[in-house]
């Protein structure tokens, strides 16, 4: 399965809807669960939620420390030619942006 096809799989007007409505004890209790899922997710990025900015920030912090350790990676894209056949909207290499190839 593609990433498009598990993308347009996703109850995304749902989870909208959810994060629109979300309440601040959702929030608070998304912020706090391990296993954050999608309705999690929702939660955190809410209105209800803004209040939680700093919280939300030391989470991501400390798991990215978890996974990945204190460092710095940075990626170097290697073109060896301006075709690409993905659609990224801000690239300018994109597979339907009408340039000489
Ligand atoms: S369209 Fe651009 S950003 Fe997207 S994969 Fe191709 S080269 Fe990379």
């Amino acid at each position: 399965m593609s990433f498009v096809t598990e993308f347009k799989a996703l109850p995304l007007a749902a989870l909208v809807q959810r994060a629109r409505t979300a309440s601040t004890q959702a929030a608070r209790a998304s912020l706090e669960i391990t296993s954050v899922s999608l309705e999690d997710f929702a939660h955190l990025i809410s209105p209800a939620g803004a209040d939680l900015l700093e919280s939300l920030a030391w989470r991501s912090q400390r798991m990215t420390q978890q996974r990945f350790g204190k460092v710095m990676r940075l990626f170097a894209p290697l073109y060896l030619s301006n075709e690409c056949i993905n659609n990224c909207q801000y690239c300018g290499f994109s597979r339907d942006n009408p340039i000489l190839r």
